[in-house]
């Protein structure tokens, strides 16, 4: 193949530039002729490559993101091989420096002759705008259009990029603008994308793998709070104060037992420290010991080999609290439940629901409503207990887990997410389910008020929606697996274009921290000195910052790089290889910038890589090694790592690791180095990577239940925005409502025909009475003839209307009750998410759960979506007089009571936005109070017109109304 694609661009060398470009036309008469994409392949990467040549050759100057750049790529061999890849639907696993973003503009052109729209996704959006620039001259010259996605567009912006044939953008840009084309888009005119055809990810691990553990989510404000964390902060603060004092006992009680030589009891002793205070100070030094460390591990070994846990459980009583740092969780113990409502310490406590309400259900001296009542009462006792203790654990991990300056920073009064993989803040983001609130009590920053989801979606949903997918990074191999059981994404590893002679040395690990930073500064000197090139890549802002504070101690030159500015670092990083270039980076700073070796580096061996600490994921470190090397220059990389780095903490094999570093002797101020370890450390990165593909899976089976309900609710306001007219829909869901109601009166026995009356005529003005349905004959009846009053009533409404009015009222009245009912439906989906974990100490797998509450929740929603429409269609209007005029032309004996005047007609604009925010809502009940208080004011006391033996607040405002129900008839 990568022969034929030569030959044709062989052939293609002698014409002239007009002819070249004609292609593309050409190509896409043939596609509209039946020929397909696979066939075109050849020709169409051959036009690629030689419009490369032609840059080459003529020199051309590309203006990106305000710099020349000089084109002269023409594709490998290797790179067309690439490019076919990712054109038949894979992953193209290429080396960093192999030129990758050149690799895509070949199916990139290839399937934008489709016309269909090809979206290349990009880490940054500084990459989308330099991809767009750079690679856009390609496709411009052969007269495709290139769009670009950037923060902060707006919708008419974003709508003329995604008409493009080629659009390039972040993740999020993309997913946000599915998320509110299909959740808030209110005409068609308000929606952006056009269709989900093809598209190739770049850094396709970092997307797809890193960025998946959160979904995306569009959250306004809640109406109703139910945090309490102002309220329990400084409860909690004392409570780990206690905690932590405790712990320090415990910890110095083994420090005693140390220096006796009894390291069972001082093991047994640390490991309770490890689980109240796993950041205790002493603890985290006895950890550096690998003796200690083993007696450490040991205890926690024998407790865990107990499959009753009961001595488990048993110490976890022994203090106020106790916290799983590989899970992230916190639990309170009897004496922290105690300490924090000395009066009732089954505060904070779940009830157990399923026992009460059989208790409920058994107990024969309650009549039925009464069982009801009661079950409601204890449901409603278990939901503020959940949310209560859920508030209490959030501040609990608040505290103990998430550490300030590692986590997150405290920036202009707000708690910024740091990202754990790349050291990048990560502004606007918000940890979700409370917990972000609860950090910003601890840190007394102000609370944001609590958000409620209007439209999420996780990543690997969002690109499963694509016909084709495709993806290149340099590190897919070792996730191999998660791409083809989620994204059905092989990986395919292309050769490089010359052989790496890249050199990784083994692993220097250290005793301690300070002993590696201290190893680490001596071993930047002797390079730097030598006027070697250095590339430091660490886990943390804070980490870059301290080696940046120790290098300047030393007068070291050097540039941090944390991900903050993309443009700004980019240009610095292209830099790194210049001779005695130290840089400092998070993984991600800089990335998708190539750094080529100034002249005379590569004799002193061309850039060396140091990694300051072993990621969690091995992928990671395999990223930043190959930050060297590329296109067959030298380089080299190793890692310096130490006992107390978090990685070794939580999930090294320390029983091991100990025995090793004994049995090689290590001492003190010395690293140590062996292939052994190596493979110790990569055992560790094994587990976490394996548990943190289950959290990862685990988000994803809880969103697929809810993306069966998205795909549902979007399809359906999709057809209702694209309908020029939206009333047979109306009917359908009015029908629907209809039969579903007649049903269930005419079920029961006797047949509930006072009721079905009752419902008819509240809900709609049909004005029908009971022998109306008597003399029609049966259920079948009974619903043919309530469709056809429906329509007669409708006919009278729409006759004061516009009849454009109408539609665009017709269309507000489906979405407004799909929105606002589907919002409400995320915000309860939300909570059960919550409560079933709780549920899962009821030996049921919680996912089944989940998946059958869901299930019923959805169908209840469907139901009150119809609900709300019948409810909502004779209670809108586009214009007061229009509302006025049509009460006053319903038929006399639907008066009062079968359309209640308190109804909430909307008026509705019909220009402007149909959003139906809080504050549109005030002005459209300001404008309706006079219809409502016709009558004179009354006080509560005052004597009711109704009924002047009453008083007004016993009769008709006990029901809530405002004015006397006779006065206002
Ligand atoms: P990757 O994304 O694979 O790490 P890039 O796309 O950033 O690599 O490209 C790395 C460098 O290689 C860029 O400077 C680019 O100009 C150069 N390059 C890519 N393809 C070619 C080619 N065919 N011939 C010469 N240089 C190339
Ligand atoms: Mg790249």
């Amino acid at each position: 193949m990568v022969a034929e694609i030569n030959r044709h661009e062989e052939a293609l060398r002698p014409i002239p530039m007009e002819e070249l470009r004609g292609k593309t036309a050409m190509f896409r008469d043939r596609l509209s002729k039946g020929e397909t994409l696979d066939q075109l392949l050849p020709e169409a990467f051959a036009v690629v490559k030689n419009c490369c040549r032609r840059f080459t050759e003529e020199k051309r100057n590309i203006r990106v993101r305000g710099q020349e750049i000089l084109w002269e790529m023409i594709p490998f061999d290797v790179q067309l091989i690439g490019g076919m890849v990712l054109h038949s639907g894979r992953i193209a696993e290429m080396a960093t420096g192999e030129g990758k973003t050149l690799v895509a503009t070949l199916p990139t052109y290839l399937n934008a002759l489709s016309g269909k729209g090809v979206h290349v996704v990009t880490v940054n959006d500084y990459l989308a705008a330099r991809d767009a620039e750079w690679m856009g001259e390609v496709y411009r010259e052969l007269g495709l259009t290139v769009g670009c996605l950037q923060h902060g567009q707006t919708q008419a912006e974003r709508r003329a990029q995604y008409a493009c044939d080629i659009t390039y953008g972040t993740c999020s840009e993309f997913g946000f603008d599915y998320l509110r084309d299909n959740g808030m888009a209110t005409t068609p005119e308000d929606q952006v994308q056009r269709g989900h055809f093809y598209a190739i990810i770049d850094e396709v691990d970092s997307i797809l793998i890193d960025e998946a553990r959160t979904p995306l989510i569009i959250s306004g404000p809640v109406t109703v709070s139910t945090h309490q964390f102002d309220k329990y902060r400084s409860s909690i603060e004392s409570l780990v104060r206690k905690q932590n004092g405790l712990c320090t006992d415990w910890a110095n009680q083994a420090k005693e037992k140390v220096e006796k030589g009894d390291l069972q009891g001082a093991g047994r002793l640390l490991f309770k420290v490890k689980m109240g205070s796993p950041r205790n100070k002493l603890l985290l030094k006895f950890q550096e010991d690998p003796g200690t460390r083993r007696a450490i591990d040991d205890a926690e070994l024998e407790m865990y080999q107990d499959t009753r846990r009961t001595e488990l459980y048993k110490t976890k009583e022994e203090m106020y609290f106790s916290i799983d740092e590989r899970n992230s969780e916190a639990d309170l113990s009897e004496m922290g439940r105690t300490f924090l409502n000395p009066s009732d310490p089954n505060f904070f406590l779940v009830p157990d629901l399923i026992t009460k309400n059989h208790d409920i259900e058994t107990n024969a001296s309650l009549s039925a409503e009464e069982k009801l009542k009661a079950k409601q009462a204890a449901q409603a006792d278990y939901e503020e207990a959940s949310q209560r203790i859920h508030n209490i654990s959030q501040l609990l991990r608040a505290y103990c887990v998430f550490e300030k300056d590692v986590h997150y920073v405290v920036q202009e009064n707000k708690v910024v997410i740091v990202d754990e993989y790349t050291g990048r803040l990560m502004p606007g983001r918000r940890w979700s389910d409370g917990l972000h609130q609860a950090v910003e009590a601890k840190e007394g920053v102000q609370i944001d008020r609590e958000t409620q989801t209007l439209a999420t979606i996780t990543i690997q949903n969002y690109f499963r929606l694509y016909e084709k997918l495709a993806g290149m990074t340099g590190t897919a191999e070792t996730e191999a697996n998660e791409f083809k059981d989620i994204y059905r994404l092989g990986v395919v590893v292309i050769p490089t274009n010359r052989n790496c002679i890249r050199k990784d040395a083994d692993d220097l690990i250290f005793k301690t921290r300070r002993e590696k930073l201290n190893a680490l500064i001596e071993e930047i000197k002797k390079r730097h000195a030598a006027g070697q090139p250095m590339l430091v890549g660490t886990a943390s802002v804070e980490s870059s910052e301290i080696i940046s504070r120790m290098l300047r101690r030393e007068n070291i030159p050097h540039s941090v790089l944390n991900a903050k500015q993309h443009q700004l670092e980019a240009e610095i990083v292209a830099r790194a290889g210049e001779r005695g270039a130290v840089m400092i980076a998070t993984n991600m700073a800089g990335r998708g910038t190539d750094i080529k070796l100034s002249p005379g580096v590569a004799e002193l061996g061309g850039l060396h890589v140091v990694g300051t600490e072993r990621h969690e994921s091995r992928r990671i470190d395999r990223q930043l090694r190959g930050r060297c090397a590329r296109q067959g220059d030298p380089g080299s990389s190793q890692f310096f790592i130490s006992f107390e780095d978090d990685l070794m903490r939580n999930f090294g094999d320390s029983r091991r690791i100990a025995g090793l570093m004994t049995k090689l002797g290590m001492e003190d101020n010395e690293g140590l180095q062996h292939p052994w370890l190596n493979r110790s450390v990569e055992t560790a990165q094994k587990r976490v990577e394996q548990r943190n593909y289950q959290i990862r899976k685990h988000t994803l089976q809880y969103d697929d239940v809810m993306n069966q309900q998205r795909t549902v609710i979007y399809a359906w306001r999709t057809d209702i925005l694209n309908s020029t007219d939206p009333r047979p829909e109306v009917f359908e869901t009015v029908d629907e409502r209809i039969s579903t109601e007649v049903e269930a009166r005419a079920g029961t026995d006797p047949v509930d025909l006072d009721g079905l009356v009752h419902w008819a005529n509240s809900a709609m003005p049909v004005g029908l009475q009971k022998e109306d349905f008597q003399k029609a004959g049966g259920k079948e009846e009974w619903a043919k003839l309530l469709k056809a009053k429906v329509r007669e009533a409708y006919e009278v409404k729409v006759r004061f209307e516009n009849p454009e009015a109408v539609k665009a009222l017709e269309r507000f009245v489906l979405l407004g009750a799909i929105d606002r009912l589907w919002q409400e439906h995320l915000y309860a989906m939300d909570g059960l998410r919550t409560s079933i974990n709780l549920r899962a100490y009821g030996q049921k797998d919680p996912l089944i759960e989940y998946k059958n509450e869901a299930f019923s929740m959805f169908g209840e929603l469907m139901g009150r979506i119809k609900e709300e429409v019948v409810h909502n269609l004779f209670r809108s209007a586009s214009s007061l007089s229009a509302f006025e005029s049509f009460l006053s032309a319903l038929p006399q004996r639907t008066g009062r009571g079968e359309l209640p005047v308190q109804a909430q007609a909307r008026p509705v604009d019909t220009e402007g936005s149909m959003s139906m925010s809080a504050g549109a809502d005030t002005a459209v009940e300001e404008a309706l109070a006079p219809m409502k208080r016709q009558g004179p004011k009354l006080g509560r006391n005052d004597p009711c017109p109704l009924d002047a033996k009453k008083k007004f607040k016993n009769c008709c405002g006990a029901t809530g109304s405002k004015v006397c129900l006779k006065v206002s008839a």
